[in-house]
């Protein structure tokens, strides 16, 4: 039977975002509670090799690093809750929110950690063949293709990461850029540029997959040359879309003020949202900078924001008694 509580503090989403908030809500003696979403961990959890999180010498693993996250926050005393948000009521006090199961928890202050999730080209052959050859993530599809060729789509960190990753089985990974440059960082280019089995096709794109039926699977792809307009059609068993993120924020949508890319807005230097008592943390506000390490600190600013919300409610509610 479904239940309705309440808390001074929620937190949806748990990536780096929602972890932080919810270590430093725990510790000022909150009793914050975590709704984790579908993917807990969020996206670290489909990453392997995670080099630039301080405080690590060698590298660590992206689902690791989620672990001991998830165990930090636990262990100063926050509620993790399994479940899904499917809807938010922020017009009324306390905040409601409602969950898959049809759990309601009512929330004083609220932390929106919900992240970003992969863009799509918004092919009709690439709907088609998704999951058939057709993925946004190396890390959970590339062992499929031991010993095959797969193209990647896209010219940043995540394209570059996901083609180094894929040389461990493809015998050729070849790379689709719009652009005769790659915006990824100078050491993951330069360990592109010097991996014999990656090709990269520059100033092209993606125009259409090819396939076949029974079994469905990818043959090949039309890679049109943006500035010639010239058409090839390369022979490859998987194609991987890596050309970044959208932030996760419908849920929110007419209810905080957005960005006009779907981020949701938050005060300068801050990250109360339009709301008052409602908090933007992680890749689901920040469209500039959106690393692991830059979620967790605005996580931490959301936390601390939360705390002097309620106080000063507090101290109104006392008043006004
Ligand atoms: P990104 O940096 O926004 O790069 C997206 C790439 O896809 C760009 O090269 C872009 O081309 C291309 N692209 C976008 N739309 C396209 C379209 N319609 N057709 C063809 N190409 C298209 O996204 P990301 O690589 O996913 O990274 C997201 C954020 O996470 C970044 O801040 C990144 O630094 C960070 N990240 C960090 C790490 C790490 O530190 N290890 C790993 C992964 C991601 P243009 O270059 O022409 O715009």
């Amino acid at each position: 039977m479904s239940k309705t509580t309440h808390a001074k503090i929620v937190i949806i989403g748990s990536g780096p975002a929602g972890y932080t908030a919810a270590i430093y809500a725990a510790r000022a003696m909150l009793a914050p509670v975590m709704i984790q979403g579908i993917q807990p961990g969020g996206q670290l959890t489909i990453t392997t090799d995670v080099e630039n999180y301080p405080g690590f010498a060698d590298v660590i693993q992206g689902p690791w690093l989620m672990e001991q996250m998830e165990q930090q926050a636990l262990h100063v005393g926050t509620r993790l809750v399994t479940d899904h948000v499917n809807m938010v009521d922020l017009g009324q006090r306390p905040f409601r929110i409602t969950c898959d199961s049809g759990d309601v928890h009512k929330a004083d202050s609220l932390v929106i950690a919900t992240g970003a999730q992969a863009r799509w080209l918004d092919l009709p052959s690439e709907q088609m063949f998704r999951g058939h050859g057709v993925s946004a993530c190396a890390t959970c599809d590339g062992f499929f293709y031991k010993g095959k060729d797969v193209i990647v789509i896209g010219g940043g960190n995540t394209a570059v990461e996901e083609a180094l990753f894929l040389t461990n089985f493809a015998s050729k990974v070849i790379v689709v850029h719009r652009r005769d440059a790659f915006r990824a960082e100078r050491i993951l280019q330069e360990r592109l540029f010097r991996n014999p089995k990656i090709e990269v096709i520059w100033n092209s794109v993606l125009d259409d997959v090819l396939g076949s039926e029974n079994p469905r699977k990818v043959i090949g792809a039309v890679i049109r040359h943006v500035k010639t307009s010239a058409v090839t059609e390369v022979p490859a068993d998987g194609i991987f879309i890596a050309i970044g993120h959208s932030p996760a924020s419908e849920l929110f949508a007419g209810q905080v003020e957005m960005k006009p890319n779907g981020y949701i807005k938050t005060a300068p230097f801050s990250t109360a949202t339009s709301v008052p008592g409602v908090f933007a943390a992680g890749d689901v506000t920040d469209d500039v900078y959106r690393q692991a390490v830059t979620a967790a600190g605005l996580g931490c600013m959301a936390a601390l924001e939360a705390e002097r919300f309620l106080a000063a409610q507090h101290v109104e509610s006392v008043a006004a008694e």
